[in-house]
């Protein structure tokens, strides 16, 4: 009995071809929030909103960093706001509550130890209560153009998805990245896997059905897809 096997031909990875498509794709969609945020306003603005858009929906953020901004542009005029009244300007982004007492403890500090900067290094970011190397990559990035690589959820599911890593997690990811992505996409990747990852490669069922890169993906791991 002959059985027919079908192969999907996955292309050999290429990285520089895979972001391309990607950056061209990515225009019919919304930009991430942190990323406007990053264009208009200031590495404060960018710390802020990062911490609401944790466990956050991007157009709650969106609206939740609008409100608090037109009233505090700065660290010495968050101060200035109880934590009560954070917490009702801020909801309904995830944890509000603590968000609200954290972002008053950062300002607090920013404005003690760092004349009301943000520090634009990894190191002294991650003294700052609330900061996980999420948020200080993305203010080193996104605030400064420094170099750093942002890995939350979708840069790390999808860049496992491709087969272009190997890793457990978020922070082994970061590293992996380090070593092996191409410098001039540190900035971006982070931009370009979250607006993928949230109107394709999707964290339950992607839709690799309508993928741009799919014949460069290893598919490693998806079990259901669309
Ligand atoms: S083929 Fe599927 S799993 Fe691979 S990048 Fe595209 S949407 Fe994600």
């Amino acid at each position: 009995m002959h059985v027919a096997v079908f192969v999907e031909r996955i292309a050999l990875f290429d990285i520089h071809k895979v972001l391309r498509i990607l950056a061209q794709e990515n225009k019919r969609f919304v930009e991430p929030i942190v990323t406007t945020i990053s264009r208009e306003r200031t590495p404060f603005h960018v710390l802020i909103s990062c911490i609401l858009s944790l466990r956050t929906k991007d157009q709650t953020t969106r609206e939740a960093s609008n409100r608090l901004f037109v009233l505090a542009d700065n660290p010495e005029e968050m101060v200035k706001i109880p934590v009560e009244r954070l917490e009702k300007i801020i909801y309904p982004v995830g944890f509000y509550r603590t968000k609200a007492r954290k972002i008053k403890e950062i300002c607090e500090v920013l404005i003690k130890s760092y004349f009301g900067k943000v520090p634009d290094e990894i190191d002294e970011l991650l003294k700052l209560n609330g900061v996980g190397r999420k948020t200080a990559n993305l203010v080193v990035t996104l605030g400064y153009q420094k170099p750093g690589i942002c890995v939350d959820t979708h840069v790390h599911r999808i860049t496992n998805r491709w087969g272009y890593v190997k890793t457990r997690n978020p922070y082994e990811t970061e590293f992996a990245l380090r070593e092996k992505l191409p410098a001039k996409y540190w900035l971006t990747i982070n931009d370009l896997l979250v607006t993928f990852g949230q109107n394709i490669c999707l964290p339950v069922s992607p839709k690799c059905s309508i993928c741009p890169v799919r014949g460069y993906c290893k598919r490693v791991g998806v079990t259901r897809s669309r």
